[in-house]
């Protein structure tokens, strides 16, 4: 396997299908069967996902939801997307551990930084749930700092959409897509990856990217052993 340590990113929207909210059972059996076969292969992995299928913290702010209280609600729904990916989990048998930006001690373990390292070591999969929690911040920032952090050797963003394209290819035909692309560029021609502030992360930390569709069967466990998929994006 080409990767020893990836933090996927996974959208809350994606676990909801094509329901548009909630959380599709067939999709959860999915990604879990997809990132089972990776953990098989030795790949140590770890899992940040977003909560937009239940509530974004700007979404609230538009029916009068205080923005800071929104961004907690937005954190907690990562959270029960998080229970909900652990429990698809290990009903395929692998070992995993929950850990919360925000303590709920009932519910999962508080984000320790050595404490995740130790238990990627030991071949559990780890889920970072309530962001990083801080309002005003999102899961993708909570990827990069978080794959910082444990020193991950790639962040893998999984969406819709197979890649970084000149133009946002659900609007315009013309559009082709990068198979490698530098920070950078994704900078200069102002193409949209993450948010700015979790893609500077990774940019100032040189830890790679790699944009995919997760919603092809296969694709992670490729990546993970190497194979071209999606675009990559790194300092050079
Ligand atoms: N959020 C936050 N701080 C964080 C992570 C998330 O405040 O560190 C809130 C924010 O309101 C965000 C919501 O949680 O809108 C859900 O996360 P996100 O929108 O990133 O989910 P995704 O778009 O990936 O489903």
């Amino acid at each position: 396997m080409k990767y020893k340590r990836i933090l996927l990113k996974l959208s809350g929207e994606a676990l909801a299908g094509d329901k548009g909210s909630g959380i599709d059972t067939p999709r959860l059996m999915q990604y879990s069967e997809e990132i089972k076969k990776v953990v098989e292969a030795g790949v140590q992995v770890a899992i940040v996902i977003g909560g937009g299928n239940i509530f974004r913290g700007a979404q609230g702010e538009a029916s009068g939801i205080d923005r800071v209280q929104g961004d907690y609600m937005g954190m907690l729904a990562t959270v029960i997307n998080g229970m909900a990916i652990q429990s698809a989990l290990e009903k395929m048998g692998l070992f995993t551990r929950l850990m919360s930006g925000i303590k709920m001690e009932q519910v999962c373990e508080p984000f320790i930084r050595r404490r995740a390292v130790r238990h990627l070591e030991k071949g559990r999969v780890v889920i970072f749930g309530a962001g990083i929690g801080n309002p005003y911040f999102t899961t993708d920032s909570t990827a990069s700092l978080r794959a910082i952090e444990i020193e991950a050797d790639v962040v893998l963003k999984g969406t819709r959409v197979d890649g970084v394209y000149t133009a946002d290819p659900e609007k315009d035909a013309t559009a082709t897509r990068y198979s490698t692309i530098s920070f950078e560029d994704v900078y200069s021609m102002g193409l949209n990856v993450m948010d700015m502030t979790a893609f500077t992360l990774c940019k100032e930390n040189g830890l790679p990217i790699i944009v995919f569709d997760m919603n092809k069967p296969g694709n992670l466990y490729k990546l993970a052993s190497g194979e071209e998929v999606g675009t990559l994006i790194t300092m050079r």
